[in-house]
This record gives structure tokens, sequence and C-alpha cells, in this order.
């Protein structure tokens, strides 16, 4: 698609669902209804939709389950022991990475855990992590303990990136300036790589290269930036990452995560970690001996036997990534958010009603714009929520909406444009 002139008109949003070359993924997914009418579900940030393949994905391993119990393990064309496999390539290509690097395992706050006993190694003045203030709670939790654990105060052990007063977003050079003032005493640098709240997407790859720089680790929680942004870890070269599954990537609540562990690392089986026998050379992992041999790359942090019927919805929504493509997902992406800021500048028309928190920019952002409402905005969530919004609200006044190029549509962004209107007492 070339760029376009926006216009907020149904004929237009329609003309531009024509051209969508990804158009048909929407029917791909089923989209909740509300009164026998199907939602405008913008809530993929925090739980992406159900593709209509997953139950059946799910259902040929219960069926094997049934017909063979145990030799399941082993069995046909999908032995449970591998279950994991088959979407090491894909989450590689989402993450901009080399296959041996990713692996799909446990949940996020767990592994984020797991790679920090890793890759947090305080030591003498260097014991610091440079983090951005604000960021998730179950990460600012998992920062706070893991350097209680090593014996710090959260005071003393985390620095926290704050924007500028009176600035909401946090400005790539005031970050590297940061890590270059406190090179001494930084053990690691870790961050969102979207920002949840925001939806601003750091720059990761300065940051990894001023991290770098002064050999301080750096690690990213990606759980906003895979299947929303493009991502190129290995290249930059990133440490470590994780994510979760269930937001962009639509496998399902509570699904499975996965890790990231750049190949500088993988072969060095000299790294402290918590082992377990699923990351145990996979050749002699059944002879049950003493000693463990870590696997080469991101398997040998690998703890428990796969979560079959977990990983098989997420194949499911991965086969769909893979079919429709990052760079087309990326494309259409970009301008459906476009689309959508111009649709909220247009409707909510007095720009002292509201802020846009989130970045202009497309290269400083994933799908998600936040909208900040100065006043009434509780009310104005409300209506548009019976009106058959699905969106996000985050106290004190913020909206967050992600429009998913995988099953959202122009037309559903003129929707929630007229929802606008009606909250205006207007009917442009
Ligand atoms: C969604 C999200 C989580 C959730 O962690 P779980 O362990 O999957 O419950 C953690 N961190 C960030 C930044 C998130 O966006």
């Amino acid at each position: 698609m070339n760029p376009v002139s926006f216009d907020f008109s149904l004929e237009f949003a329609r003309a531009m669902d024509q051209q969508d070359p990804l158009r048909q993924f929407r029917e791909k997914f089923y989209i909740p209804e509300r009164n026998g009418n199907p939602v405008l579900y913008f809530c993929g940030n925090s739980l992406g939709l159900q593709p209509r393949t997953t139950g059946s994905y799910i259902g040929r391993h219960l069926e094997k389950w049934a017909e063979k119990g145990v030799e399941g393990h082993f069995d046909g064309p999908l032995p449970w022991v591998d279950a994991r496999k088959p979407s090491r390539p894909i989450l590689a290509d989402l993450l901009g990475a080399h296959p041996d690097e990713v692996v799909a395992m446990n949940s996020l706050s767990v592994n984020l855990h797991l790679l920090m006993v890793s890759f947090y190694r305080p030591k003498g003045k260097k014991f610091k992590i440079l983090t951005e203030a604000g960021a998730f709670p179950s990460d600012q939790y998992i920062l706070a303990s893991q350097v209680q654990f090593h014996g710090y105060s959260p005071e003393e052990a985390i620095i926290e990136l704050v924007p500028r007063p009176g600035e909401q977003l946090l400005r790539t050079s005031e970050i590297i300036e940061q890590i270059h003032k406190h090179q001494d005493e930084l053990a690691l640098v870790m961050m969102s790589g979207v920002q949840y709240y925001t939806g601003q997407f750091f720059d990761l790859q300065a940051i990894s290269g001023a991290a770098s720089r002064y050999g301080i680790k750096v690690g990213f929680d990606l759980a906003h930036a895979i299947g929303n942004v493009p991502l190129s870890l290995h290249d930059w070269g990133v440490d470590f990452a994780s994510w979760c599954s269930y937001k962009y990537l639509n496998s399902g609540p509570g699904n499975v995560s996965g890790i990231f562990v750049h190949q500088k690392h993988g072969s060095n089986k000299d790294i402290p970690r918590f082992a377990g026998w699923w990351g145990h050379n996979e050749k002699r992992r059944f002879l049950m001996e003493k000693g463990f041999d870590a696997m080469p790359g991101a398997d040998g942090w690998l703890l428990s036997n796969d979560p079959v019927l977990g990983l098989a919805a997420h194949q499911a929504s991965l086969d769909i990534f893979a079919a429709a493509g990052m760079e087309k997902i990326r494309a259409k992406s970009e301008l459906l958010t476009a689309y959508l800021e111009f649709v909220i500048r247009k409707t909510i028309g007095n720009p002292e009603e509201f802020t846009l928190i989130t970045p202009s920019k497309p290269s400083e952002r994933g799908c998600q714009l936040s909208l900040f409402l100065h006043q009434g905005g509780r009310e104005k969530f409300e209506l548009w929520t019976a009106q058959g919004l699905v969106a996000d609200w985050r106290n004190p006044n913020v909206i967050r909406l992600a429009p998913v190029p995988l099953y959202n549509s122009f037309e559903d962004i003129y929707a929630f444009g007229k929802l606008m209107q009606l909250s205006q007492g207007d009917s442009r």
C-alpha cells in the first residue's frame, strides 16, 4: 500500500480494507460478539483473539492421548518430546534470531527470573540495574526481589529512568547518557521493548549497543513487542530476552512464554543457571544419569518437559504469523495505527480534551495508542464499552487501544470514530 491521505468516512475505510493484502486473515479468528454483533476488539495487547484452528491443533493431541496414552511421547507425526520444536523457526523469525537462540518454555515472569540468575551477576561496584520507571509491575517485583536476593536494597541497586519534567516518554539520548554515566556501577540494563503503558517502542539497538560497549549485560521484556514490531535481537547483540505469547501472539490465556539467549552465550556451559532435565543433553536425557550436561543454545535453559497442549495452541497462531509474514503485518500495522491517530484527532476535535501519550513516529511505536483523556475519561470509556468497544483502561485516565493488523480492519477504526463522536454529542 502507498502512503495515503486519510479520510474519515466509511467509503474510505472500506476502500482501505479492499486493498489490504491481509484482509482475509480476519476470518481466521473468532471475533467475540455482544448482543449478536461483533465487538470492536482493540485489546490484543492484553489477550489476542483465538484462531479458528486452535481447537483442532489441541484436539490432535487430545485424541492421541486418548488413543495411545504414554506412548504419545515418542509416537506419531508430532511426538510430545519434540512439541516445542515447530515453534522455533517462526519465533526466530519474529525475533530476528538464529533458531538455536530461542526456545518456548515456562511463563514470562518465571523466565525473567531464570535469565537473571544467569545474566545478573553483580560484583563489587558493578551491581546496579538500569530500567524504566513505571515498568510493568511484575518486572518491578522481579528486579527488586533479584537485587534483594543478592543482598542489596532496591533503592541502592535499581536506577529508574524518568522522562524529563512535563514529558511522558524517554528520549533515547537520555537513556544512552545514563548508561554512560553509570557505566562503572551497572551490571545490567533491563527494560521493556514496547512500554505497556505509553506504547513507546524503545530503540533497542541503540540501548543494546551502548550497554555492550561498557561490558554491561542487556535484556529485554518483549511482552508488548513480539508479533507487534520488527526485531533483530541477534544483530543488535542483545544478551537475553523473554516474552509472553497470549498478547500479540494469540496463543491463549496464560500460555507458554519463550526465551532468547544470544549465541555468544549459548555454547558457554559454564554460565551459572538453574538446571532441569529438559535442558540436559537430549541424546542422554532418558539415561537418567547424574551430572548435568547443558544443551547448546537457549535449550540449555529448559527445565521441564513441554506443555504440549499449550504449545499446540501456540503453534496454531504461529502458523498464521508465518503465512502472513511479519513485513506485511508491520506495514499494515503502521497504516492502521496512523489511521486511528488521524480519526482520534479528527473526531475528538478539541486538543485540550486529550493527549496521545504514544509517540507519533511509526518507528517509535507498535500498534497501540495510549489516549490520555483530561476530563470525563472514565464516563467516555464506559459509554464506548456499552456500545461494543473492548479496550483497556489504566488509571488515572488512560485508554489503551491496540488495533491488531491480523484481525482489525480500517472499518473498525471508522466505527470507533463514530463512537467518539457520540460522546461529543455531535453527529458530523
Ligand atoms: C503482560 C506482561 C507480563 C505478564 O507476566 P506473566 O508472567 O506472563 O504473567 C510481564 N511483563 C510485562 C512487561 C507484560 O507486559
